[in-house]
């Protein structure tokens, strides 16, 4: 199964709504950037990093796909993926100017499409290929419920239907006014609307400090919350350590972090509960599955990131004992072969072929971006 053609690609796919915001984003299309390996007996296969649709940064992964990564792919052979992991991962060259950022998104790419291309050649979903199923069922949580740019009323609406009308047990609120009292009132509000069994996660997006988390914490205990993700600056282990020994809410974060040694220094400083590791910003899947281990080893959950929009993570998380739960964001589905599903709060398990990454031909066309 020899690399034939290293094709980089940028797709721009809207948002089911009008535009949203966090704490710290406001998008109104979804990124996705990454390839398309061919084979030269025919077979493709597509892997993609998310983005907020920034078509100038876009460019430059999708640039690095091409001049950087094809000339160490053509004549490979698929298959062989361990040794191709290493050589894409350890090229001098990269390694020199990467191990984030650009670089790092741009091998999430690659690495997804090269095992989505093992899985559609082996017949089989990718969770099979990685020998799951370890579960029967996989629970979905809810973030498209709770964006801070929703009115009070419009959050507690769509989360208690969310809860009431579509069968989540979980729903996840963004946090991170200017005034946290805002943030409290609103959470105080769905917890009253949602009542006390489903879970009620929170999300900073990385804007607050540690004091103000600290007195945020104190005042949030009471409203139940199932992990607050994200509170601080994302690169800061010591702050994220000591909120965790002050707070009895969990943390969680994961989903800007490049590396296993990143999760280790938060691992190895207690400063993470819920381990929310990206595949599509890891070194793809072979990185995700390290990450997922270290947090299996320390006996604590995964819930990953869905910066694929749950198209490959429903994946692994049907493959990895750690993986508890799943984020379900439902913008940029439908533009994929095979859509992930959710009934009743729970993803259906993939059962087509690959990775679950291949765009409909539609949507190849449709949403293309120039690369320059
Ligand atoms: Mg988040």
């Amino acid at each position: 199964m020899k690399i034939r053609a290293v094709e980089p690609l940028i797709l721009h796919m809207p948002l089911t709504r009008d535009a949203i915001a966090d704490s710290t984003h406001r998008i109104t299309h979804w990124g996705v950037v990454g390839v398309r390996l061919t084979t030269t007996d025919g077979r493709e296969g597509f892997g993609f990093t998310g983005t907020h649709a920034d078509l100038a940064s876009d460019r430059l992964i999708a640039a690095c796909i091409g001049a950087c990564y094809a000339p160490l792919l053509v004549g490979e052979d698929a298959h062989e993926g361990a040794r191709l992991a290493r050589k894409l991962a350890r090229a001098p060259a990269l390694q020199w100017v990467g191990r984030a950022g650009i670089t790092q998104l741009a091998l999430a790419a690659v690495d997804v499409a090269l095992w989505d291309l093992r899985a559609k050649a082996a017949g089989v979903p990718l969770w099979a290929l990685l020998g799951g199923p370890v579960r029967e069922r996989l629970p979905a949580y809810d973030t498209d419920v709770g964006w801070l740019s929703f009115s009070a009323d419009e959050l507690v609406a769509r989360c208690r239907h969310a809860v009431e009308a579509d069968g989540f047990r979980g729903v996840k609120v963004k946090v991170g006014h200017d005034d946290p009292a805002v943030d409290l009132a609103r959470l105080e509000a769905v917890r009253r609307a949602i009542g006390p069994a489903p879970t009620l996660a929170i999300d900073g997006n990385g804007r607050w400090d540690l004091p103000t988390c600290k007195r945020f914490c104190a005042r949030a205990e009471a409203f139940d919350v199932f992990w607050f993700e994200e509170p601080m600056w994302y690169d800061d282990v010591a702050s994220h350590a000591a909120l965790a020994r002050a707070t009895a809410i969990p943390i969680a974060l994961g989903e800007q972090l490049y590396t296993i040694d990143a999760f280790q220094s938060f691992l190895d400083a207690g400063a993470v509960h819920w381990v929310q590791p990206d595949v599509t910003r890891l070194a793809g899947v072979t990185e995700f599955l390290q990450v997922a281990d270290a947090a299996h080893a320390r006996r604590l959950p995964v819930a990953p990131h869905a910066g694929d929009m749950s198209q490959v993570h429903v994946h692994l998380a049907y493959a990895h004992p750690a993986a508890a739960l799943l984020e379900y964001i439902p913008w940029i589905r439908a533009h994929f072969v095979e859509p992930i599903r959710v009934e009743r709060g729970e993803f259906l398990r993939p059962q087509q072929p690959g990775a679950g990454m291949t765009p409909t031909p539609d949507a190849l066309v449709r949403f293309a971006r120039p690369l320059g």
